[in-house]
């Protein structure tokens, strides 16, 4: 944000307070196509990331019933090939470091470890800072701040939405996580796999280790993010409804590997690694969001303003929208233009993106991300309409397309609905397996594997195949939940 605000506006007094004296290796390591965008040519990160990160290979699934005991029997879900556009796979501590380092050389006044206390809102004045510094302990108290904008980019602190009562859990997805880095993983790539496995190594001609790989069961996912050097990043979240994570007394870190290792895949691929010590968190109820995102001389930005799902890694995909969105609104508000209608649509618009980004792709997305069928089909179509509609607005418009967050435009409405349609009616379908007895039936033995999107309207073919799919679904089983009501999310 300081950065695109001094660019534009070198003049700016632009000051940054980070309480932390460098940054950790947080998560939010995995980019996609649009949040890459953001990195590599808004912000001019493309030489940094190749140099110091890793070039991402899409996601990959893997999934387990019964009858998978070996790794090579686990239904997969990938790319077949490399990836078409960049993202990469970033270590945040690094990346974050470069990204303060440049802000502040150009010109913004960074103090750190510096910490906000409180914020004093006066609409159309200026807002007052109250901070603590400890950059030299024995300075005298730090004096507030006063300034026409204050942005809050305070991550999951969510500083202002916190302090004015702003902040909404989101109530209809209770999803926990808990993750750590971890040194000892497999080679997804290795001779050695290869050697045990060799059509399984054949079947995928790209490379698996960079992509986002997945271990998918029944209410629960996990990642495995390589990072630059050699570690992974790996974690799990979980819908509160459909998981009882074991509450033994052993640490936190056992009973994460140990639920791994309970998945086949998660076995192989996790049996000789460990969780780097010190580093295995722990976060409870993830999604949530502000009632307010701007006003007359703040913008919350980032996971400040609002967080989803980590699955399909949308949080630096928000965080783009909303630092170009908010730098924008400054910018105006600075050149004397009215303000109040351009806080009205940019609260309309981030409640509205909000709102129907969770509705289209995350609202009881549990309930059947754990059963291959289901998930080829949802995936297909989750991934080709995010291509045809969302990365294909910078590719043809450049950055400016990231002035309009995900479904807030009138166009988006028709393929909202859609997104929303099959996404409730693969939930029903799954519940109706799992009652049935038949959620998973197809999780051995099965393999799915794309060529690869393009963000142009050749993807339509991939929408196309996810529709009819969709369709043969309905016909074979889907009819059997026609007519039945919802029930809430998650039920067993
Ligand atoms: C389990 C999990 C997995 C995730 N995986 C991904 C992923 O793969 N890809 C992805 O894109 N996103 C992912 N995310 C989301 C991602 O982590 C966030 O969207 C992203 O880090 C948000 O960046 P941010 O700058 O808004 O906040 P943060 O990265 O949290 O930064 C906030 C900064 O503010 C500082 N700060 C906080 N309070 C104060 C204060 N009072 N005064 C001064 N400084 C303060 C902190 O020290 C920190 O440096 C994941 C999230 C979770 C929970």
């Amino acid at each position: 944000m300081a950065l695109l605000l001094l660019r534009e506006r070198p003049d700016l007094r632009v000051v940054i307070l980070e309480k932390s004296t460098s940054f950790p290796r947080r998560v939010g390591e995995a980019t996609v196509e649009v949040s890459s965008y953001f990195l590599s040519r808004v912000l001019g990160l493309t030489q940094f990331l190749n140099e110091t990160q890793l070039a991402k290979q899409g996601m990959r699934f893997w999934f387990a019933n019964e009858h998978v005991q070996k790794l090579d029997e686990s239904s997969e879900i990938g790319g077949r090939y490399l990836a078409r556009l960049p993202a990469w796979q970033v270590d945040r501590s690094t990346l974050d470091e470069e990204v303060l380092r440049r802000a502040a050389a150009a010109g913004a006044v960074l103090h750190r470890p510096a910490k906000a206390i409180r914020v004093t809102l006066k609409p159309g004045g200026l807002q007052v800072i109250d901070w603590q510094s400890s950059e030299a302990p024995d300075r005298p108290a730090a004096t507030p701040l006063r300034a026409r904008w204050v942005v809050d980019a305070s991550g999951f602190s969510c500083l202002l939405a916190r302090q004015e009562g702003w902040f909404q859990r989101n109530a209809d997805h209770p999803t926990t996580a808990c993750w750590a880095r971890w040194t000892g993983v497999q080679d997804w790539d290795s001779h050695e796999l290869a050697q045990r496995f060799p059509q399984w190594s054949a079947a995928c001609q790209g490379i698996r280790a960079t992509a986002t790989n997945h271990l998918v069961g029944d209410g629960w996912w996990a990642w495995c993010i390589p990072l630059k050097g050699g570690d992974y990043s790996v974690g799990v979240v979980f819908d509160q409804r459909r998981v009882e994570w074991s509450r033994d007394s052993a640490p936190l870190g056992v009973r994460l590997k140990e639920f791994l290792c309970a998945h086949p895949v998660g076995r192989e691929m996790f049996a000789h690694a460990e969780p780097v010590a010190g580093d295995v968190k722990w976060r409870a109820n993830l999604a949530y969001s502000s009632r307010h995102y701007a006003g007359d001389g703040f913008v919350l930005v980032g996971d400040a303003a609002a967080f989803l799902d980590p699955f399909y890694s949308p949080g630096m995909d928000w965080l783009s929208y909303t630092v170009t969105r908010g730098s924008q609104l400054i910018l105006a508000g600075l050149r004397g233009e009215p303000v109040k209608p351009l806080v009205d649509r940019h609260n309309r618009d981030f409640t509205q993106a909000y709102e129907r980004w969770f509705a289209a792709i995350y609202q009881d997305k549990y309930d059947w991300m754990g059963d291959f069928e289901l998930m080829s089909v949802g995936f297909q179509l989750d991934l080709s309409l995010y291509y045809i509609g969302v990365v294909s607005q910078p590719v043809k418009q450049g950055g400016a397309a990231l002035l309009q967050p995900v479904f807030s435009l009138p166009p988006s409405e028709g393929p909202y609905r859609l997104m929303r349609l099959y996404n409730r009616r693969l939930a029903s379908m799954a519940r109706e397996r799992r009652r049935r007895g038949r959620f998973g039936r197809r999780n051995d033995h099965q393999r799915f594997l794309l060529n690869g999107f393009l963000p142009d309207n050749s993807t339509g073919r991939a929408v196309l195949t996810g529709l009819r799919h969709w369709l043969m679904l309905e016909l074979t089983e889907g009819w059997r939940t026609w007519f039945r009501a919802r029930t809430a999310g998650a039920t067993k």
